[in-house]
């Protein structure tokens, strides 16, 4: 049953594989902060040339602006029976924002879901994150790679591409941003009584993605 979700965790912990994945089975829209910015840098548009140093550097977009891009997000009409969040909120000011703009719709979140991993498993990930240009498929070369050398298994012909701001320098000071900026929020959420943490280290993706589904289906006894 579909559900106002929220997805937590360090850069790299898994949030746009398992959001992907509870999509296709919910029947939700996924919505990925990042993955709307980078849209924005790529379209060269003016809130893109507005952002991009912020990703490039691994900082935080200010949170006027992204609230602003959420809100306008998730009062699309294919947002009415909910959607996943991933990557938002990334602050305090934006899950009080969220709740804020959820309130206002008389709607609230059903559960927020942190996929938790240590700092040295995530570097070891994200520096062997490649994805698909064509269809966003995320690899991991290490234990998830594609059939063929650097070549999406979907689009033929389609070489993986590297996210700039997967260079270790970049991973540490995201890192950094996360623990300092993004983990008060699950002190927030667990206030509430809608945090549930997924131990995700040393996990494959199928094994994290069955737990994470047991948490969506019971949400209504959050
Ligand atoms: P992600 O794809 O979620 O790892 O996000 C990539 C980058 O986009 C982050 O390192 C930030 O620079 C920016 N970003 C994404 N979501 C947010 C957010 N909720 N608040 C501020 N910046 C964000």
């Amino acid at each position: 049953m579909p559900g106002r979700i929220v997805l937590l965790g360090g850069p790299g912990a898994g949030k746009g594989t398992q959001a992907a994945s509870i999509v296709k089975r919910e029947q939700i829209p996924h919505i990925s902060t990042g993955d709307i910015f980078r849209e924005h840098i790529q379209g060269e548009t003016e809130l893109g040339k507005q952002i991009k140093d912020y990703l490039s550097e691994g900082r935080l977009v200010p949170d006027g602006l992204t609230c602003r891009v959420i809100a306008e997000r998730i009062a699309g009409d294919d947002c009415e029976e909910g959607y996943v969040l991933d990557g938002f909120p990334r602050t305090i000011e934006q899950a009080e924002t969220l709740d804020r703009l959820l309130g206002e719709r008389g709607e609230q979140l059903d559960v927020a879901i942190e996929l938790h991993v240590e700092d040295e498993e995530i570097v070891g990930r994200l520096t062997a994150r490649r994805t698909c240009p064509e269809c966003g498929h995320i690899y991991n070369l290490s234990f998830s790679p594609p059939a063929k050398d650097n070549e999406c298994d979907d689009c033929p012909g389609v070489q993986l591409t590297q996210r700039a701001d997967d260079k270790e320098e970049t991973i540490r000071e995201r890192l950094n941003v996360y623990h300092d900026q993004t983990e008060p929020i699950l002190a927030y959420y667990e206030d509430k009584g809608l945090l549930r943490v997924v131990e995700s280290g040393g996990k494959s993706p199928g094994e994290i993605a069955e737990t994470v589904e047991e948490i969506v289906s019971a949400k209504e006894a959050v």
